[in-house]
């Protein structure tokens, strides 16, 4: 067999794509397989040359040519080109071989790898896809580890075992055990005290149910009121705990007691409606409540609110009296103190009642009893549930809130209640009364006038004063006003003031003018500020009226006194130039008189004698009056005024100017011990010796007995001038003190009836009085008192004492 036609056989046939060519590039041969792969035919490509099916721009390209050149071989992937422009990866192997001739040329195999690489890029994507998802795999556990752990609320997986798988941060911090501390050991294990969780997570439920659980619930230790999910999944549980402390749970009490506060203080608040709302949210905190409000009146109880509580049960208790053993309520009302029945079915305080609790579902019932401020019952508190319970101590805490929450309530209900009716009242006493009712509140500056009076005292009504704030001040007599304002304003400033009160003139609505006087009560803040001024305008212009008519006459009668003392004055003065003037011209008479009766003696007979003796016996007494008329007139004029005298003294002197006579009577006389007081010197002298005088001169006889004494008072001094003379009968007894006023004839007894005017002048001087007690045959006494705060202007008179001198 020809080798050369072999060799030429496989070369042609070669299912391997085989080219000669030279290392410039030229191709000098190509097999079938060559020409098929580029498309070219084998005489194209031995005129184009490698140029056009392989990208010699490639940089492999130049890389494997060197390495050729160097070695002999060469193997790559080049880029190659088809005849369409296509390009594909072809494999090149590729030796340099030399001819006898010594002539080189190059040896080429080309591969199409397209799809060979096509599978690689593919596995490789594969290859790179599985590494991508396991990384995405692990990047998500990691993800989801840091979200579970940096999310807020608590997380954490438990095995069927109750084992704990997965412990979040949020967990670590809310249950307060680490992440170390509690992976691999049993939940319950480590947190004994979870009890709430555990009641509502039971394994029954949870896992032989596959139900998720749901629950709001205090944890006490912890101190947070917590939202529990509990998921179950085919080997474990999942619990999820929101710490919902701010949002639902002892701030959210605070909130719902806020907001209950704040709807109480609305006006018109219906109490019933907010005790509604209030116990329902109660119940929505701890699911299984029943909540009722008993208000007790008289003893009894009944229905002020229980949204939840079937009708007939409330209103099958409504009514009931409070007592030993009448329920829960019943008795925590009637012993002032909380009643806890965990179990009603088996409590003697419920022995009467069973029946009816049966019927709805009760089982336990707690009441509390809520007191006011005076520890008074104002009604009872009360929690139903329909299982055997006692109180959780987050019960406990929320019921304690609302039992003080709802005593405040109640307190202000009551309170209002109390005020309403007394302002019922005080609207009836205002439209009793005829005073004008008003009541200024500052803050608003605005003025509420109840009652008729505004209208029945001074004709307006209610559009005259409605809306106009300037009502009050314009109907004040514009003289008046400053000073009621500024009277008003001090008041107000003055913490210590309670109250404020004017007398004023008010315009009528007839334009006339009324007397008021108005009187109005501060009330204050704890600082002292006037918040408020309630008070009532009395119409006064009757009594104004009177009083004015009463001050005229008053008026009046001070005038006719100053024009009476006036004209005493000027009679003193008369009296006193008449006395002092007169006696000159009488004593001429007498004298006269008596120089002829001596003259002419031998000269007139006996009964002109007797004619002249009358003459100078008139002239004498007449000299006498006039003496007594001077010396009356001359009271009050001494200018030794006020001294301290002593009395006894005084009155040892008034006693011995009477000596010679008491002597010719025998008279007794005795004297108290008398005291030492302010007075005239020479006035009481004189009163003394007129009112012994007289008690000699009046004596009856026999045995003559006088005595003076005194009897102190917190005053004055009362003296008394006692006498067993011939008395006096009482129609005289104001008589006898008038000037010139006598009960006898000269003949009988002398005497001008001066004496006792003087005495009643001088006891007038020093602030007393003189009467006397007396029975005709059987004596008188005389009695003066002397004030003892006696004042110089008193005693002095209304003479004026230049005139005597
Ligand atoms: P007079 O003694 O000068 O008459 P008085 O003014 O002293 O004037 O007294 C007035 C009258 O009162 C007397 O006239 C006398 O009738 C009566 N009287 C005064 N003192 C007594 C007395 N002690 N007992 C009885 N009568 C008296």
């Amino acid at each position: 067999m020809n080798t050369q036609y072999v060799y030429e056989s496989f070369f042609t046939n070669s299912l391997n794509a085989l080219i000669i060519g030279t290392e410039t590039g030229s191709i000098i041969k190509a097999n079938k397989a060559a020409c098929k792969m580029f498309g070219y035919s084998e005489e194209e490509l031995k005129k184009l040359g490698r140029e056009v099916i392989i990208d010699t721009n490639d940089q492999l390209f130049q890389s494997m040519h060197e390495e050729r050149l160097r070695t002999g071989t060469a193997r790559g992937v080049l880029k190659g080109i088809r005849k369409n422009g296509e390009k594909f990866p072809v494999k090149i192997s590729s030796v340099t071989q030399q001819n006898e001739q010594g002539e080189q040329w190059v040896s080429i195999m080309a591969i199409d790898v397209s799809d060979q690489i096509a599978q690689e890029t593919k596995l490789s994507l594969l290859l790179e896809d599985s590494r991508r998802m396991h990384q995405q795999e692990e990047d998500n556990r990691i993800l989801l580890e840091n979200v579970l752990n940096s999310i807020t609320d608590g997380f954490f997986i438990v095995d069927r075992e109750w084992k704990v798988l997965f412990w979040n941060k949020a967990a670590e911090i809310i249950l307060q055990k680490t992440e170390e501390a509690i992976v691999g050991r049993n939940v319950w294990d480590v947190f004994p005290d979870l009890n709430n969780l555990r009641e509502h997570v039971d394994y029954k439920t949870v896992f032989e149910k596959n139900q998720s659980v749901r629950f709001r619930d205090y944890f006490p230790n912890y101190k947070i009121w917590a939202e529990v999910s509990v998921y179950p999944s085919e080997k474990n549980i999942s619990v999820y705990i929101k710490d919902v402390t701010e949002i639902k749970g002892l701030r959210t009490l605070e909130k719902l007691e806020r907001e209950v506060l704040e709807m109480n203080a609305r006006t018109n608040s219906d109490l019933s409606q907010i005790l509604d709302f209030y116990l329902t949210e109660i119940e929505d905190f701890h699911k299984g409540m029943h909540c009722s409000v008993l208000r007790l009146k008289n003893n009894k109880l009944y229905k002020w609110s229980a949204p939840n509580i079937p009708h007939e049960f409330s209103n099958a208790v409504d009514g009931m009296a409070i007592g030993e053993g009448v329920g829960s309520c019943g008795t925590a009302a009637f012993r002032k103190e909380k009643v806890v029945v965990a179990d009603i079915a088996n409590d003697p305080l419920w022995k009467n009642s069973t029946s009816l609790t049966e019927k709805y579902g009760f089982k336990a019932c707690w009441s509390f009893p809520l007191l006011d401020s005076r520890n008074e019952v104002m009604g009872t508190f009360a929690i139903y549930y329909n299982r055997v319970k006692t109180p959780s101590p987050e019960e406990e805490n929320t019921l304690e809130r609302a039992r003080n929450l709802l005593t405040i309530l109640l307190e202000n209900k009551l309170a209002v209640e109390a005020m309403n009716t007394s302002v019922q009242n005080y609207d009836l006493v205002s439209k009793a009364t005829n005073d004008a009712i008003w009541d200024w509140n500052m803050a608003t500056d605005e003025v509420i006038r109840t009652g008729n009076g505004m209208k029945v005292l001074f004709g307006y009504d209610w559009e005259d004063m409605v809306g106009n704030i300037n009502f009050w001040d314009e109907k004040i007599h514009p003289e008046d006003l400053p000073g009621v304002k500024k009277s008003m304003k001090d008041a107000m400033d003055n913490p210590a003031q309670m109250y404020w009160e004017r007398e004023y003139r008010f315009k009528r609505k007839n334009g006339q003018y009324a007397f008021v006087f108005d009187k109005g009560y501060i009330i204050r803040e704890s600082g002292g500020n006037a918040v408020r001024l309630i008070g009532a305008t009395r119409d006064i212009s009757e009594r104004k009226h009177s009083e004015e008519m009463l001050l005229e006459l008053n008026n009046r009668l001070k005038q006719r006194a100053d024009e009476l003392t006036a004209s005493n004055v000027e009679l003193e003065k008369f009296a006193y130039i008449a006395s002092h003037d007169m006696q000159e011209p009488l004593r001429m008479i007498t004298s006269f008189l008596q120089l002829f009766k001596k003259k002419y003696a031998d000269q007139i007979d006996e009964t002109a004698e007797q004619y002249i003796h009358f003459a100078v016996d008139g002239a004498e007494r007449m000299k006498k009056l006039i003496m007594d008329l001077l010396e009356y007139s001359r009271v009050g004029s001494n200018k030794d005024d006020l001294a301290e005298i002593d009395t006894n003294e005084l009155l040892q002197e008034v006693l011995k100017i009477f000596s010679a006579r008491i002597e010719e009577l025998h008279a007794s006389i005795s004297i108290g011990h008398l005291p030492k007081m302010k007075a005239n010197r020479t006035q009481i002298f004189q009163l003394f010796q007129n009112l012994i005088g007289n008690a000699l001169k009046y004596h009856s006889g026999e045995d003559v007995q006088i005595s003076v004494n005194v009897q102190e008072e917190a005053t004055q001094y009362v003296f008394s001038v006692k006498d067993n003379g011939i008395g006096i009968k009482p129609i005289f007894f104001e008589k006898i003190f008038i000037l010139f006023q006598r009960l006898h004839h000269k003949n009988e007894y002398s005497g001008t009836g001066i004496g006792l005017a003087i005495c009643k002048k001088i006891v007038d001087r020093h602030g007393g009085k003189i009467w006397l007690e007396s029975e005709p045959g059987k004596g008188s006494c005389f009695y003066f008192s002397i004030n003892k705060a006696v004042e110089p202007s008193m005693v002095s008179g209304f003479i004026d004492n230049s005139i005597l001198d």
